[in-house]
């Protein structure tokens, strides 16, 4: 299996690429061999390389900056993935493309105002310009006719790249206080296990004699969660609870007070509720799902092996 792999520079797309099956050729560019801004060049990338499958984790991920660069956010997050599935449609290729909870406007709750988790076939209707632009990309690439797998998923961290995991850990190295958000509600995601459950799904595809009839059963739009519900502020205390347990602070945990996202204003608005249901994705590939901590336990204690092994 051919496989064009973006983003490797960035968290899910560095995880990803140890997890990819061994006998796959993958041709896994940098922005400097392949700026996805640029179509042309995009083009003539896929139609040299002619893969069996395209896996695109790149995109414009800076939420906040999105807000006045939308041309940028949108070349990357919709016109790149609609390109991607035209000419993997042109090639009978398929494309497994991740998106956010930032498609929903964060708001789904029952009668006594408590919030719910989003199935795949709740209504869209993103706050900001990085939702719009990663919507847009979902939407090119089912109008496109190619084969497909969407995975949305949402906070995710790890212990490389630049997430909110680490900030936490630096900040708690330098400061004896925090204030973090405690009025938005989802679910952290490890890299990693984004990147495990995409490669078991992978396999499930490789087996298969009759691939064009996988993807007309197993093709389509899913979330892609861990379990378990938290906030930011409860999200940070746990980082910093673990990370101290490990002996990874080297000074005393930073006492952590949770603020409303009012009292820190961003750029772009964000969802108060990003939780969502993944029954659809664990019962059509038989997925385990962990709970969200004992990923980030595991994230942690990587980092504890990685330093003792430097
Ligand atoms: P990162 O920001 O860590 O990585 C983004 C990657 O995209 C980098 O490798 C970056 O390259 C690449 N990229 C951006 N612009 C271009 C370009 N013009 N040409 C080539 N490459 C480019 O993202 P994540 O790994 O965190 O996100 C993976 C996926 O998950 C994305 O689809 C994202 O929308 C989605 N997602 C992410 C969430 C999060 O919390 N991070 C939450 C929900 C969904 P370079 O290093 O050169 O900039």
């Amino acid at each position: 299996m051919r496989i064009l792999l973006t983003g490797t520079s960035g968290q899910l797309g560095h995880a990803l690429l140890p997890h990819l099956p061994a006998t796959a050729i993958v041709h896994a560019p940098q922005r400097a061999e392949l700026d996805l801004s640029n179509a042309a060049q995009l083009r003539l990338c896929i139609t040299d390389f002619k893969p069996d499958l395209i896996i695109n984790p790149a995109a414009y991920t800076a939420v906040d900056l999105a807000e006045s660069e939308a041309a940028q956010a949108h070349a990357i997050n919709a016109i790149a993935p609609a390109i991607m599935a035209e000419e993997a449609h042109k090639l009978g290729a398929g494309i497994i493309h991740y998106s956010t909870d930032y498609v929903y406007a964060g708001d789904k709750a029952d009668a006594e105002a408590n919030w719910q988790a989003y199935v795949e076939t709740d209504v869209t209707a993103p706050l900001n310009v990085y939702g719009k632009t990663k919507l847009a990309g979902e939407q090119a690439i089912i109008a496109s006719g190619c084969q497909h797998l969407i995975l949305r998923t949402s906070w995710v961290y790890s212990n490389f790249g630049k997430n909110f995991f680490l900030t936490m850990l630096k900040l708690a190295r330098e400061r004896d206080q925090l204030r973090v958000v405690n009025d938005q509600w989802g679910t952290p995601n490890s890299a990693d296990w984004l990147a495990g459950a995409t490669c078991e799904i992978l396999v499930q595809l490789q087996q298969t004699q009759d691939q064009s009839s996988w993807w007309q059963e197993f093709g389509g739009v899913y979330h892609l969660s861990a379990a378990g519900k938290t906030n930011w502020s409860a999200f940070a205390s746990r980082i910093i609870a673990l990370a101290d347990e490990e002996g990874l602070l080297g000074k005393p945990a930073p006492a952590i007070t949770g603020i409303p996202g009012s009292e820190y204003p961003t750029a772009a608005a964000r969802p108060h509720n990003s939780l969502m249901n993944t029954r659809k994705i664990s019962d059509k590939f038989k997925l385990a799902i962990p709970d969200w901590e004992d990923c980030l336990r595991t994230c942690l204690h990587s980092m504890v092996t990685q330093h003792y092994k430097a």
